[in-house]
């Protein structure tokens, strides 16, 4: 055994996505803080498993690339990430190349910051038709997710985008971008350029079910929307009419306040684009048209042969108490492609049991649960020892980035108390429960397996090589999207 393993605890985190890398970097912290007074040691290593080629999830392959923090974002994670006490074990994926009867005997603790990939369906008539898409299958096309679509259909001319959130905002813009702006200003591979190049879409229609003071829009998306080079946004007066019940209501939430102040900006620049003739906000033609439909929950996909020619959308309203209701008044908008953007589900991580309820690991403050059985008639459900999730996996589909920072926080606090009470196996120190001390246990089981993990210097060289592609086009950035290049970048 080396020095190494003597009074250091040995943690396994499973998703380096942002709540993975920021709750490694904060245990980290904790521990130097606290480790002492806890009765704990004050040093950990962190082996961080990540089953894509490449660290950041979501950062990387979620936000959309037009963001303009995600730079900064993907920057501040890199920088997190290259501590000597956080071990990278990238294109490793827990359930396949490893277990939780691997992981157990080797770590004290094990966190499972899994996060979310796929949509959750959309269960309206007309669903299963041709040329009906899920948000996150498209973005993962637009972000070149390593085993995404790598072409995408963009000949509807007429499209619809159903959802009152960020992630319908950044589809809808992508679906309005500008192909030469974006790739300017973004990391966008050649085939994603390509196809936003020959996207023929020139109506968009965006479909809210709530009122406009129950959407889930940010201000900073909001903006983002305002810049959009050669299109008009139009808008319905009468979703502005809002009741002094509904204004006071929002008024009680700061950032339900500054969205809804956000849109009533936009409504005034959606009245002068209208007034100069239906231009952009640089007051040049706006060939494309940009409708915001707030109040309106589709209720059917129209088919046609197979394939999607309309919407049918109910007319809703919306009071004070954010209820919905039903008013019976319908229309049918003629579009050729339908994208639903109604949220994200966790992914299901094996041996862990998965609340279909909340759609997260089954979990109580971040405390993996037996099953998921918090009700009444089951009672307390029992919490598993040295297992734990945060993030996404934790929390549900719902947060930004920085919300990841607060979970961790929670978890880690958690985690070292419960480290803190539990018994030493053979006098290894306090919180130091499992019995294969040895770090490089886990790497000697990896090989026998024929796994090949990418570790941070791995990442690195890929990086190296995206931002001198992105060079050679005067760009800061180009990305991989082939993960057997990445890997041959990594490894070579
Ligand atoms: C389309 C979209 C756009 C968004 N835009 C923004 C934005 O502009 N700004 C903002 O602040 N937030 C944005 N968000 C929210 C943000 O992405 C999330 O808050 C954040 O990514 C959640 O972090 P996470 O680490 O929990 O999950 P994730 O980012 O999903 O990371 C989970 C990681 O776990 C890995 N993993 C999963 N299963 C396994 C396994 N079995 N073995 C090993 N690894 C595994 C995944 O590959 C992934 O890397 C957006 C989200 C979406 C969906």
């Amino acid at each position: 055994m080396s020095e190494n393993n003597s009074n250091t605890l040995r943690i396994a985190v499973v998703g380096a996505g942002p709540a993975g890398v920021y709750s490694s970097d904060i245990f980290l912290r904790e521990l130097k803080k606290q480790g002492e007074s806890l009765g704990l040691p004050t040093k950990a290593r962190i082996d961080l498993f990540e089953k894509l080629p490449v660290p950041f999830g979501l950062v990387r392959y979620g936000v959309a690339p037009d963001h303009p923090a995600i730079k900064f974002i993907a920057d501040a994670l890199e920088k997190t990430l290259d501590n000597p006490d956080i071990h990278l074990y990238c294109d490793v994926e827990f359930g396949r190349d490893l277990t939780l009867d691997d992981l157990m005997p080797r770590y004290d603790a094990v966190l499972f910051a899994t996060g979310a990939v796929a949509d959750r369906p959309l269960t309206i008539a007309g669903a299963d038709l041709d040329g009906v898409y899920g948000a996150a299958r498209f973005v993962e096309w637009y972000d070149g997710y390593p085993t995404g679509a790598r072409t995408w259909p963009l000949d509807a001319q007429k499209v619809a985008v159903i959802g009152g959130g960020n992630v319908a905002m950044d589809v809808s813009r992508e679906l309005m971008r500008n192909a030469d702006d974006l790739k300017a200003r973004t990391d966008i591979p050649d085939n994603v350029y390509e196809g936003i190049k020959g996207n023929k879409a020139r109506e968009l229609h965006l479909f809210i079910r709530r009122g406009v003071a129950q959407a889930k829009f940010s201000v900073q998306e909001l903006r983002e929307l305002e810049k959009l080079p050669g299109v008009q946004i139009i808008l319905n007066e009468d979703d502005f009419d809002l009741d002094d019940a509904t204004v006071e209501q929002a008024g009680k939430d700061k950032l339900t306040r500054q969205m809804v102040e956000e849109l009533y900006a936009i409504r005034d620049m959606a009245e002068d684009m209208e007034d100069d003739g239906g231009v952009d906000f640089e007051g040049n033609p706006a060939p494309k048209k940009y409708y915001m439909h707030f109040n309106s929950a589709p209720t059917e996909v129209l088919g046609k042969d197979g394939k999607v020619v309309g919407l049918h959308v109910e007319h809703t309203e919306t009071g004070a108490d954010g209820v919905m209701r039903h008013t019976g008044e319908f229309t049918d908008y003629p579009v050729e492609a339908v994208y639903h953007a109604i949220g994200y589900k966790p992914a299901s991580v094996p041996g862990v049991a998965y609340d279909e309820q909340r759609d997260v690991l089954a979990n109580e403050e971040g405390r993996i649960l037996a099953e998921p059985a918090l009700t009444a008639e089951t009672g307390k459900s029992t919490v598993r020892p040295r297992l734990y999730a945060t993030g996404w996996a934790k929390r549900g589909p719902v947060g930004l980035i920085g919300s990841t920072k607060s979970d961790a926080l929670l978890i880690v606090g958690n985690m070292l108390d419960d480290l803190s009470k539990a018994e030493d196996a053979d006098g290894s120190g306090k919180g130091c429960i499992a019995a294969d001390r040895d770090p490089e246990s886990i790497d000697r089981l990896l090989a026998s397996r024929g796994v090949k993990p990418i570790d941070f210097a791995g990442w690195k060289k890929v990086d190296t090589y995206e931002r001198a592609e992105g060079a050679k086009e005067g760009r800061e950035h180009k990305k991989v999207i082939d993960p057997d290049q990445m890997r041959a970048l990594a490894l070579g």
